[in-house]
């Protein structure tokens, strides 16, 4: 019987792959069958630069290693710093985010990672913590209606797969620790900053104080724009004694 559903599972994915051969999501080429990156064209994958180390999440200023405090000199008011891996102006980051967000493509994840694992491992390498103890993985939560909506979180499943990198092995992630307790509309292009701000105002709360207190917390989202939804993150956070944060993300705009 299991067989049967196998056989009919596999049928089902070359109908589907038949009728919907694969294209890029940046470029638009047919793709060949290619398990690994099936999101994505050699080409346009290729193409993908990862960006420079830590930067400061309200002036974009490059902050130079080895980084002595997660509060950037230039703007020590944000408390954070930014580790983004690419730039969402790139649009092959750009098509594969919103292929994971907004068409539920697993298959963007992949391909995603292969840029921000790397990135990051070596950018941590720069950063004063080097005991695996100290770390916490948080990723941004959706509010649970909008959970309900896509399925999925897209940061939970980047934040998932930072514990592949050496450094994280043993780093815990932390799901719950932030709730989203109000729901927000979606951000747009066009809302100005403080706009933005507004928005997601208060929207947080950290749900478990005792899990983060004293560690220093990577929070985790797929894309900064504005930075608003991650300084509400980050404030909600530090009001429970983390040591530092470093805001993760595959790209900033
Ligand atoms: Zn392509
Ligand atoms: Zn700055």
């Amino acid at each position: 019987m299991e067989r049967i559903g196998h056989i009919t599972r596999k049928l089902w994915g070359v109908l589907l792959d038949t009728l919907f051969p694969p294209h890029c999501v940046a470029c638009g080429t047919l793709l060949p069958r290619n398990p690994r990156h099936d999101a994505i064209c050699e080409n346009c994958l290729a193409a993908v630069t990862s960006r420079d180390g830590f930067c400061c999440p309200r002036c974009g200023a490059r902050l130079p290693p080895p980084l002595t405090s997660t509060q950037p000199a230039c703007h020590p008011g944000e408390f954070f710093v930014l580790a983004a891996a690419m730039s969402y102006v790139n649009p092959a980051p750009r098509a594969l985010i919103q292929a994971l967000k907004y068409e539920h493509s697993r298959a963007a994840l992949a391909p995603l990672l292969s840029v921000l694992l790397p990135y990051l491992a070596a950018t941590l390498r720069g950063a004063p913590e080097t005991a695996a103890d100290n770390w916490a993985i948080v990723p941004i939560p959706l509010h649970p209606r909008r959970l309900r909506e896509r399925g999925f979180n897209q940061a939970m499943l980047i934040a998932g797969a930072l514990t592949k990198i050496e450094l994280l092995s043993r780093a815990a992630v932390l799901p719950d620790a932030l709730a989203r307790t109000r729901h927000t509309p979606p951000q747009t292009a066009e809302a100005s900053a403080e706009k933005r701000r507004a928005n997601v105002a208060h929207c947080f709360t950290l749900k478990r104080p005792e899990l983060i207190r004293g560690k220093t917390v990577l929070l985790v989202d797929d894309v900064f724009t504005s930075g608003a939804t991650m300084g509400e993150a980050a404030a909600a956070l530090r009001a429970g004694g983390v040591k530092g944060i470093i805001g993760v993300t595959a790209a900033k705009a």
